[in-house]
């Protein structure tokens, strides 16, 4: 992936936003990795957990908006629990998804499911779903 940084995109309000909605600190972030490495859900991500804080700090929003790992994140906070800087990766996440949701740009529409999917898939799948759509 080829990455164009400068110090507009640093000091954009995108970042400034995602700080304001998570209530976090992004710049406490010293990119260790814990959070990585302790995803369940890191096989199916795009972007790893510690690589989405690392591109909010630099302002890369065509990037992170675009990416799956905000979607994949099941808010198990596992991640936020081994932060050793007190950063809650999973507040970070959510304020992502927020600010694509209040565009009205969703991932999924449970309504365009068919029904066997909706009656194969894990209830808590769901609930993740819907909880992803109400904050
Ligand atoms: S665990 Fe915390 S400090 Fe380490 S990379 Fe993840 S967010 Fe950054
Ligand atoms: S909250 Fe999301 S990013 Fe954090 S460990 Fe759980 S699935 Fe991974």
């Amino acid at each position: 992936m080829r990455i164009e940084l400068n110090g507009e995109k640093i000091r954009n309000n995108f970042v400034a936003k995602i700080s304001e909605i998570s209530g976090q600190n992004l710049l406490a972030c010293y990119q260790c990795g814990k959070c990585s490495a302790g995803c369940p859900l890191v096989s199916e991500m795009d972007i790893l957990p510690n690589q989405v804080i690392r591109f909010a700090q630099l302002g890369l929003i065509e990037e992170l908006l675009s990416c799956k790992s905000i979607w994949i994140c099941a808010s198990c906070l596992t991640c936020n629990t081994r932060c050793p800087r007190g950063v809650n990766i999973a507040e970070v996440m959510e304020a992502i998804r927020l600010i694509l949701l209040r565009k009205n740009i969703d991932n999924l529409k449970i309504i365009e499911l068919n029904e066997k999917r909706r009656v194969e898939l894990p209830q808590i799948a769901l609930v993740s779903s819907f909880r992803k759509k109400t904050a």
